[in-house]
């Protein structure tokens, strides 16, 4: 006989853990308890030495499978002789130090009862357990108890009840626990509002409105989807019409794996990533016979796709049997829709019927996107399945702190103690409905946590809403530049600390020189950062009207070189005077050394995309024209007192146009790996938009393992905007001031 004591710490908490142990602790015959703490499970047990060997190794070979054990403590007690084993309920006194776990997508034992036509809970669209449900969706504040969360108003039936109780059931303490009889039901209604049908019947008539080929708004876990058949030609022109959505590829949900495979070629790792309980959306490569619409995504050769991921997606896809368009609810640049009324008011044009349920969603979750890019995931957009789990940071946070984030694809952060929090991805603050979900994105993580902070870090744009949203709370306003804000998310994401060299290209940043920053090489110090390298600058005629004009980047690149007079870019003659003048008088054409905008002026010179509709359009289509090329070959460049001069290689590019698009990615992985070796730093960070380009970045990890050095790029966090808050958070920490408890209002460096 021996009795032992564990402590298990990790994302362990509202994951059905406890009950786990109990039946752990039966099966082993040992007494004792267990109980949720602020450091994480307790157990302490006692029995024969055997079984608690046995108990010891099947703890975390067996684990429920949402549960992440980050470490266990083991520790030999006195015996007490206990009898029996329980579990002990956590008092609600308890400070908060739980995370908050995000949504599952459902559990196969979960899709097994619904399919089942015996089970209380068939074809029950609301069916969950410990393992899978709706989580940071439905909290309205911890500790993750049902009168806290959006389900309070459904009082449970005798039967839930009994099984919410019993620590033997998969339902043990399942917060959202539901069926039939007790939890929310689903209705179909038509634009107006008026009701079509209920229940079973709501889904069959959804389907058969998409089957003809009709818009559907669907309330899902995080928000609203829309949703069209994919392989509708009509349907999806009808869906980008009233949308307004001229060529941004849209997301597709398949009714299955091997559905799937008809269309995507699909590898192991990508198959667990589906499959995985974030579910997300998966950039697969699309297959030549593919049967879905041109019109998903033209001109892309990948497909954006996930996997049902609630019971009542399942239904659906079950009985359509056909791949879906299932895009964000919401009108373009606007947040999505989580309740039924605004998307009645906001999606009226858009959808024809509206499947809705009665259970609230409490957080906009959007779907996340997962790219798998040098043989790892990297998250492109961080949401649902993902946010808001912590991430261990090394530096600590004496005391809270906020951090607003960026303007493009914005996300907000938290960071208290060790934990880095970072909310779901809001999206551009382009509109009030956006700037008001950001607010309520940094209201939301603070309430959640029960925190005060005084200090919120912001980008050194001071015109970025994100900032002027930073002023108002009122406290400490920390600016934290761009580009040393993405280095050290990337840092973060590493869990790196150090010196070290951040390569940090993307479109737009602020610069500490009044300029447009984006083509950066950062040598990290343990305080700062110093501009080491960066490329040549030239003019974008217009300004921001540039970002949506790759042309325009174009006519600023062939104006650095002196060569406007050979000009084929598409402009009448009279707009290529005018921005040509205003470049002369240096008129609205601020200077950039943006790499995002050397990759916009590259794919219009090329023909691919001389304006564009959406952010990042134009070096997609470089990317994607660089696929199709075979060529070692790189153009020259030069480097002289930390600029790098790019106009050697525009001119060879513009010579000879075959191959230009890979020429130009081997010229910039040539360029990474000569200033890599000048900076003489053997880690080399690799970050900002720029890096979600899958060409791009393999071959540079790929050069640089084999120089020498040591890359590392992102996995949990965005390299693009969605990052930046992260970095923001990090920047404050490790600044002078904040070590030295005075957080003032002054920029770090
Ligand atoms: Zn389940
Ligand atoms: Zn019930
Ligand atoms: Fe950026």
């Amino acid at each position: 006989m021996e009795g032992r004591r564990f402590i298990v710490r990790g994302a362990v908490q509202g994951v059905g853990f406890r009950p786990f142990i109990y039946r752990l602790a039966h099966e082993e015959n040992l007494a004792g308890w267990v109980k949720n703490t602020p450091q994480g499970v307790v157990i302490e047990v006692e029995g024969d030495t055997n079984n608690l060997s046995l108990f010891s190794e099947r703890l975390k070979r067996e684990k429920p499978p949402n549960a992440v054990i980050d470490d266990v403590q083991e520790a030999t007690i006195p015996i007490v002789g206990k009898t029996e084993f329980k579990i002990i309920h956590s008092s609600e006194s308890e400070p908060v130090t739980a995370s908050i776990l995000p949504d599952f997508a459902i559990c196969s034992e979960c899709e097994a009862e619904m399919n089942d036509p015996s089970n209380r809970r068939y074809r029950y669209p609301f069916i969950n357990c410990t393992h899978c449900g709706p989580r940071y969706t439905i909290i309205r504040k911890l500790p993750y108890d049902r009168p806290y969360t959006s389900m309070a108003g459904f009082k449970m039936c005798a039967v839930c009840k009994a099984e919410y109780d019993n620590p033997l059931n998969r339902r043990f303490h399942a917060q959202p626990i539901a069926c039939p009889d007790c939890g929310p039901q689903i209705e179909l209604k038509d634009s107006q509002g008026s009701l079509l049908a209920e229940r079973d019947d709501a889904l069959q008539k959804t389907a058969d409105a998409v089957r003809v080929g009709k818009i559907a708004a669907i309330k899902g876990l995080g928000g609203f989807h829309l949703i069209v058949d994919a392989r509708s030609d009509t349907a999806v022109r009808l869906l980008r019409d009233r949308k307004h959505r001229r060529t941004k590829p849209f997301a597709l949900m398949y009714p299955s794996l091997e559905a799937l495979r008809i269309d995507c070629v699909v590898s192991d790792k990508e198959m667990r990533l589906l499959q995985s309980p974030a579910s997300p959306i998966v950039l697969l490569k699309k297959k030549e016979s593919s049967l879905i619409s041109n019109l998903v995504a033209p001109a892309n050769p990948y497909i954006g796709a996930m996997l049902p991921y609630t019971p009542l997606h399942v239904l659906l896809l079950q009985n359509m049997k056909f791949p879906v368009v299932a895009t964000s609810g919401n009108r373009s640049n606007e947040p999505i829709c989580i309740d039924e009324k605004d998307a009645l008011e906001q999606l009226s044009d858009i959808a024809d019927v509206f499947l809705v349920h009665n259970r609230p969603i409490d957080r906009r979750a959007d779907d996340s996107i997962v790219r798998i890019m040098a043989g790892r995931e990297t998250i492109l957009r961080r949401a649902r399945g993902y946010a808001p789990l912590p991430i261990t940071i090394k530096i600590k946070a004496e005391k809270p702190l906020l951090a607003a984030g960026g303007h493009l694809k914005n996300t907000t952060a938290l960071a208290v103690k060790n934990r880095l929090i970072l909310s779901p991805h809001t999206g551009d603050l382009d509109t009030i409905e956006a700037i008001t979900a950001h607010t309520a994105a940094l209201d939301h993580l603070c309430n959640i946590y029960k925190v005060k902070p005084d200090t919120i870090a912001c980008d050194a744009h001071s015109n970025y809403a994100s900032t002027r949203m930073a002023k108002e709370r009122g406290g400490s306003v920390i600016p934290v530049q761009h580009h040393y804000a993405h280095a050290l998310s990337c840092m973060a994401d590493n869990d790196l600390e150090g010196e070290c060299l951040a390569v940090v290209w993307d479109g737009t940043g602020y610069g500490d020189d009044d300029t447009i920053w984006g083509g950066e090489f950062l040598k990290i110090t343990d305080n700062g950062y110093h501009r080491a390298f960066h490329f040549l600058p030239f003019a974008l005629p217009g300004g921001e009207q540039a970002i949506r004009e790759p042309r325009r980047s174009a006519l600023g690149v062939l104006y650095a070189l002196g060569k406007t007079e050979d000009c084929n870019l598409p402009f009448t003659s009279a707009e290529r005077t005018v921005l040509l003048q205003a470049m002369r008088k240096n008129l609205n054409c601020p200077i950039t050394s943006s790499v995002g905008r050397l990759f916009d002026s590259v794919a219009a010179m090329l023909g691919l995309c001389p304006t564009s509709s959406f952010e990042g359009e134009a070096a997609m289509a470089l990317e994607f024209a660089a696929e199709n090329e075979i060529c070692d070959k790189s153009c020259g460049f030069r480097i002289k007192d930390g600029i790098i001069d790019w106009r050697p290689m525009m001119l060879e590019l513009i010579a000879d146009r075959e191959n230009a698009a890979i020429r130009f990615h081997n010229t910039l992985v040539e360029i990474i790996l000569t200033v890599a070796s000048q900076a003489g730093k053997r880690r080399v960070l690799l970050t900002g938009g720029c890096f979600q380009n899958k060409i791009l970045l393999e071959k540079v990890v790929d050069s640089l393992e084999k120089a020498g050095f040591q890359p590392f790029w992102h996995h949990r966090i965005p390299s693009n905007d969605g990052g930046i808050a992260a970095g923001q958070v990090i920047a404050v920490l490790r600044s002078r001031e904040y070590v030295s408890g005075n957080t003032g209002t002054n920029h770090q460096r």
